[in-house]
């Protein structure tokens, strides 16, 4: 959280920005999330910007937390290694899962060896985001023949969409596993999962990691519509969600894809659990200074919709206006959140258990007092959550003893997470915790605090106790 922004900002790291300067220029024009996209670059690359977006966050003192997004069972065109071949509208195409000596517009290779098993005649083959469609219309033992509808170029590794199809590869590939390791290795505060279709994608991960406790928070990115279908279940399962409207888009109907959003971020807010909406918000300011018009908006929408952050993905990565994109969209959230407050209504959240309700007292009384923050000792960041899903006029300090908890809260809507090794006695903790907002010139003499923690300290996963301090 900058200033008085509260919607988070993800910035996805890559050839645009991987030097030392450009990471601390995304930092303060506002990126709170640096995203390592694993489809790219190697473990090598990846260590070192760890190491830069961690160097530069403590130079200048502000918490950037690290998602490490794997690229899941992502389906290509094999390699064209004689150049790109066309397809014509009308023409048919055979498609195979197994390697050919050569792919030409007749016989095209794609890497997903049960393709013939998992595809059915009238089953659309998208490639390359869906520019090019084929509809598949026989199937001859390992081959998929199928028809062109819409024509185009195609080129090696593009990205092939099989919407409405259950396939059966596992949601972690061997690479996902080896990047998993070097995750852990590297003590990356959160995790995104690529292509989730139901919640066991995500308790597969969760094995992966090391179980419930003590592991980075999982991300499940709704990229499909089975994840749509079955978004309830996932949601369960997951630490929060992506709506990762780029592939959505391409498996499901593009109108479709707004109504889902703001249903998403709906039940996100509702199971107090980040949310995060991506792709293309700025997209034209990959080769533009300014974004479009209708970007602006889609940014403001989001916002307004209650997303806890927006995400850039080649704009900050692969464009020409990394830090500029950041500072556009930092621009645009301060703007529209002066709105929210007559524009969005979170509705009355029923609360589900005790601290949740906690929470909603605290988010009323800081309103009815008038608090300058809501400071909360948690544990597991959980408390900072179900606050923060209230959506309170004041900003939410999550106070932890557990430095990762400090990087998992960076992704949550209007909420700054502090190290503080935690006392047992509850006067003392919350001393120390208001000299800690005073020190960071986030409070000062006089002002209310509202702080909500679990008595007696430590008392994890219990927040049971509303207080309102003085400084
Ligand atoms: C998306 O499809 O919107 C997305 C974020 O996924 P990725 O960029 O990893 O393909």
């Amino acid at each position: 959280m900058r200033g008085s922004r509260r919607t988070k900002i993800v910035c996805t790291l890559g050839p645009s920005s991987s030097d030392k300067k450009t990471i601390r220029a995304l930092i303060e024009a506002g990126m709170d999330v640096a995203r390592l996209n694993m489809s790219h670059g190697t473990q090598d690359d990846h260590h070192r910007l760890i190491s830069i977006v961690r160097e530069q966050a403590d130079v200048l003192g502000l918490n950037v937390s690290v998602l490490m997004d794997l690229q899941g069972p992502k389906i290509r065109i094999g390699e064209i290694p004689d150049g790109p071949v066309y397809l014509e509208k009308g023409d048919f195409v055979e498609l195979t899962g197994h390697p050919i000596e050569k792919s030409t517009s007749e016989r095209l290779y794609i890497d997903y060896a049960s393709l013939s098993e998992d595809v059915s005649i009238g089953k659309k083959v998208l490639i390359d985001d869906g520019n090019l469609e084929l509809v598949v219309s026989e199937l001859r033992g390992d081959v998929v023949v199928a028809e062109v509808l819409i024509g185009g170029i195609v080129t090696s590794r593009k990205g092939v969409n099989l919407p409405n199809i259950r396939t059966t590869i596992p949601s972690l590939t061997e690479k996902d596993l080896r990047d998993i390791d070097f995750g852990l290795e590297h003590q990356v505060d959160i995790v995104a999962l690529s292509f989730v279709r139901d919640p066991s994608d995500v308790t597969d991960l969760v094995q992966r990691l090391g179980g419930p406790r003590e592991r980075p928070s999982i991300i499940a990115k709704i990229e499909k519509p089975e994840a749509v279908a079955n978004f309830d279940k996932i949601l369960t399962q997951s630490d929060g969600i992506m709506v990762a409207r780029g592939d959505l888009g391409i498996e499901m109907r593009l109108s479709q894809v707004p109504g889902t959003q703001k249903t998403l971020i709906r039940k996100c807010i509702q199971a107090a659990k980040p949310v995060i909406t991506a792709t293309q918000m700025l997209e034209s300011m990959m080769g533009n200074p300014r974004p479009t018009r209708a970007e602006v908006s889609d940014v403001a929408n989001a916002v307004i919709d209650g997303t806890d952050a927006v995400m850039l993905s080649g704009e900050t990565a692969a464009g020409s206006y990394p830090i500029r994109s950041v500072e556009v969209m930092a621009g645009v959230i301060e703007e529209i959140e002066k709105y929210c407050e007559t524009l969005y209504t979170p509705g009355k959240k029923k609360s589900a258990n005790v601290s949740d309700a906690i929470a909603a007292s605290a988010t009323e009384l800081a309103e009815k007092v008038g608090a300058v923050a809501i400071a909360c000792m948690t544990a597991s960041g959980n408390t900072a959550r179900s606050i923060a899903s209230h959506r309170p006029s004041v900003p939410v300090y999550a106070f932890t003893d557990d430095q990762r908890v400090v990087g998992q809260v960076t992704l949550t809507w209007g909420t700054k997470g502090f190290y503080i090794p935690f006392q047992s006695d509850t006067d003392d903790g919350i001393s120390r915790l208001l000299a800690k907002l005073v020190e960071h010139d986030l409070a000062a003499r006089g002002d209310l605090i509202v702080v909500t923690a679990g008595m007696p300290l430590p008392a994890k996963g219990r927040s049971n106790t509303v207080h309102v301090s003085k400084i």
